[in-house]
């Protein structure tokens, strides 16, 4: 089976053709990066990308706010983004009458945990989470083995955390909320503290002290909620190789040993990084589309 599978960003695009077998296997054929401009000119290019590709569905792994409800009248629109131009964008219907296949749609994280649930580290699990900490902070959930939708669908990473004690005077940088995850932790809001991008901070450990309290506050938090079976951190800011294991010793110092499961006593094999080298989001995406295969 060929399938066409988009991850939408507010940066860039991804547009690739993957070949599953059938047997568990895959193959990302080709792919391409078209970099977001304006919805018109950037649909187009996409859809021109896949015409001749031979594909018999397409996912759309975005992100959000989207509209995920099918009997919606703006089903397949990015709704209340504050990116330019692209709030309450058609991103569905355009492709689903130029291309006249179907058409599968999620979040960008919900996508991408539906490729670490098939073909990653959450695979046979039927209860995880995958975050993602770039420039902007969200989760995928799954629960019960289905992802979690709910009214919109989960925005985790505007949790509201408790400050760091020696960050009480940052200014979040999430202009809805003066304290969420995505406000004190995502790439540009460790820029905005710190005066330098993350990948230039390598060597200050309380820049990396600071994000791990943070990020595990979050984790602690998805865990008594959502009782997660396997916890997945991917994103630019996850890239630092010393922060996954500064989170694993903060949520063992703030869930204190309440909780007592194999897991909670495995944190190494518990609260790990994506798997797929990055092609999580594009595998998910792919997912989506045999959904509605
Ligand atoms: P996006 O969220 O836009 O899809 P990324 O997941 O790559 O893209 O996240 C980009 C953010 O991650 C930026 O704020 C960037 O500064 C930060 N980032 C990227 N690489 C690193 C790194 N090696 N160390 C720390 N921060 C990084
Ligand atoms: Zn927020």
């Amino acid at each position: 089976m060929r399938v066409g599978a988009l991850e939408a960003g507010g940066t860039k695009m991804v547009c690739a053709v993957v070949e599953f077998d059938g047997q568990g296997g895959w193959k990302v054929e080709d792919r391409v990066s078209i970099p977001t401009r304006m919805p018109e000119e950037t649909i187009a290019d996409m859809v021109e990308y896949f015409r001749d590709k031979k594909i018999e569905a397409l996912g759309i792994a975005c992100f959000g706010p989207i509209d995920l409800h099918k009997d919606s009248p703006t089903y397949g629109y990015i709704t209340t983004t504050p990116k330019a131009g692209w709030a309450n964008c058609d991103i569905v219907g355009p492709f689903a009458r130029e291309l006249g296949i179907p058409v599968g749609f999620d979040t960008d994280v919900n996508g991408s945990l539906m490729g670490e649930a098939n073909f990653g580290c959450a695979k046979g699990l039927e209860n995880s989470v995958y975050i993602t900490v770039g420039t902007g902070i969200g989760a995928g959930i799954m629960t019960n083995g289905k992802m979690l939708h709910g009214m919109l669908h989960p925005e985790a990473g505007h949790l509201t955390l408790k400050r760091h004690p020696e960050d009480e005077a940052f200014e979040s940088n999430c202009p809805f909320h003066a304290s969420c995850f995505e406000g004190l932790a995502s790439g540009p809001a460790i820029q905005k503290r710190w005066g330098k991008k993350g990948v230039e901070l390598a060597d200050r450990p309380e820049v990396w002290e600071m994000e791990a309290y943070y990020i595990a506050q979050a984790l602690v938090a998805y865990i008594m909620i959502l009782s997660p079976e396997k916890i997945i951190l991917g994103g630019g800011v996850m890239h630092q190789p010393q922060l996954l294991p500064l989170i694993r010793e903060e949520v063992k110092r703030q869930a204190n040993s309440y909780i007592r499961t194999s897991q909670m006593e495995d944190l190494d094999n518990y609260i790990v990084g994506a798997s797929l080298g990055d092609d999580q989001g594009i595998l998910g995406a792919a997912c989506l589309a045999m959904e509605v295969c």
